[in-house]
């Protein structure tokens, strides 16, 4: 490999929106034969707003939304920023939180108005909160919203959910033909998210990618541990995260490649930054990747 090609191609990358960490990152490119796409903030938007609120009965909207708002105002999470904007816009005003704690890819936890507050997802081995189940109506509205690919997150209140809200995010527009285009070169798209299984293969079914590639409700720390697994299979991963609790999966692929949209941490663990964010341009790596390296044979 003559350094003089290495430099051209990671010039034109410049040119295309793409920066190379090092010139050397163009030969673990070319390899890859299967590129993991986190879902929030990389296949989607990321620009999640509030939906729809359902409460049990006996509380009202607001009581709920304001309790809701107060503790997510102190996460950054795509989800979070949703439920507090949409609550500051219907209550007004949020309350203060004492004793915040973030859970990642669970969600959110800490004391509003004198009650122990959470808002986040049932995980799949525990699909209750503190032992009761869910109720009957927030369980369907639940249901309802995730088959058409919105996330539900369940409020509680010292221990016992009053509510669900719904938050959805857009599909970029660019995300199905970048998936189209990764096939054409050969690769396999793999949709990994820390979503509800309803919800992710919603939006796996609207970008093209087969049911059989969406692995869901993964844990953050556990998203690492699908990116060795496939490594382990024999696979060459790249992998495309926006950085909200994909870092370390980011820097555990054979190829990192962050959205300039993303978070600090997702350009810090990555080999290429796509820095437009858009989807298609993780294709156009991988091709000048190819040629660059077919030029200095
Ligand atoms: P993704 O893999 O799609 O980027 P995450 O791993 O960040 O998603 O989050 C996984 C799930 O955890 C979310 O879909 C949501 O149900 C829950 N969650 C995470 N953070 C929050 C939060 N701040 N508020 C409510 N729910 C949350
Ligand atoms: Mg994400």
């Amino acid at each position: 490999a003559t350094p003089t090609a290495l430099m051209v191609g990671t010039g034109r990358g410049a040119q295309l929106g793409i920066l190379i960490k090092g010139p050397e990152v163009l030969e673990s490119t070319r390899r890859v034969d299967t590129v993991v796409l986190d879902k929030t903030g990389t296949v989607t938007t990321g620009r999640m707003r509030l939906q729809e609120v359902h409460v049990v009965a006996g509380d009202t909207e607001e009581d709920v939304l304001r309790l809701a708002g107060a503790l997510e105002h102190a996460s950054e999470h795509p989800i979070a920023q949703a439920i507090a904007a949409g609550a500051q816009d219907r209550t007004g005003a949020l309350p203060p939180v004492e004793r915040f704690e973030n859970v990642p890819g669970r969600g959110v936890r800490g004391h509003v108005q004198g009650h122990e507050v959470t808002v986040g997802r049932l995980l799949p081995d525990a699909p209750a909160v503190d032992g009761h189940p869910l109720p009957d109506g927030l369980a369907r509205a639940k249901d309802a919203a995730e088959a058409e690919g919105r996330t539900a997150v369940v409020v509680t209140r010292d221990g016992v959910a009053v509510g669900v809200l719904t938050v959805a995010d857009a599909i970029k527009e660019t995300s199905a033909e970048a998936v189209r285009e990764l096939r054409a070169l050969g690769l396999r798209p793999v949709l990994l998210t820390g979503d509800n299984r309803a919800v992710a293969q919603a939006v796996a079914r609207a970008v093209g990618i087969g049911s059989e590639d969406v692995i869901a409700e993964v844990l953050p720390q556990d998203k690492v541990a699908v990116v060795e697994r496939l490594r382990r299979e024999g696979r060459t991963v790249a992998m495309v995260g926006d950085g909200v609790n994909d870092a370390a999966a980011l820097a555990t692929a054979d190829l990192g490649l962050a959205m300039g949209t993303g978070t600090d941490a997702a350009i810090e663990a990555s080999d290429l930054t796509l820095v437009r964010g858009d989807l298609r341009v993780a294709a156009d790596a991988i091709r000048l990747a190819r040629r660059t390296l077919s030029t200095i044979k």
